[in-house]
């Protein structure tokens, strides 16, 4: 039975790191603890991707690892499993991330111009259509000036919807 903490773990390592990481996670949940090597194995994938990908799945805190002497070859084996948090710093970086996005689609709608061509609904930035010679330039209609007053309202929700989430105390 998985359960929904690992459930997201598995969503987030899937969105983040791609289908690998997902396998990677999935795999985690499985067994609950692997090397590389076994990951390697058991997913029938070259060992320097899951390395690669295990790296960026540790950079994200997405999982853990334990490190064991191997005494008879003198070096190290990781033993990698899922986190124990839930993963808010992950969910964090993303929120902050898709704010800085969206901060800066809202900048550039609120200080930009739009026009669009009636027949093919391509829209142009007003430098370019002073390029253009107000014509569209792939179909030669004229282009018509843009309200993006509901373009601009919907950022500006999703902007506050975001604000409000905290992931971190
Ligand atoms: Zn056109």
């Amino acid at each position: 039975m998985v359960s929904e903490r690992e459930q997201v773990l598995s969503t987030l390592a899937r969105k983040i790191h791609g289908e690998i990481a997902g396998r990677i996670i999935d795999r985690l949940i499985k067994v609950g603890e692997a090397t590389d090597e076994q990951l390697s194995q058991a997913l029938g994938i070259e060992i320097g991707v899951i390395r690669r990908t295990l790296n960026a799945l540790y950079e994200s805190r997405l999982v853990k690892y334990r490190r064991v002497r191997d005494v008879d070859q003198g070096w190290y084996l990781y033993y990698w499993r899922l986190t124990d948090d839930f993963p808010t710093r992950v969910l964090e970086e993303r929120r902050r991330k898709a704010l800085e996005i969206l901060r800066r689609r809202l900048e550039y709608e609120e200080g930009n111009s739009f026009f669009y061509c009636p027949s093919c609904r391509f829209k142009y930035s007003f430098d370019e259509v002073v390029d253009y010679m107000f014509r569209c330039p792939n179909c030669g209609s004229d282009l018509e000036a843009l309200d993006n007053g509901v373009a601009v309202e919907k950022l500006k929700r999703a902007i506050r919807i975001l604000e409000e989430l905290k992931f971190e105390q």
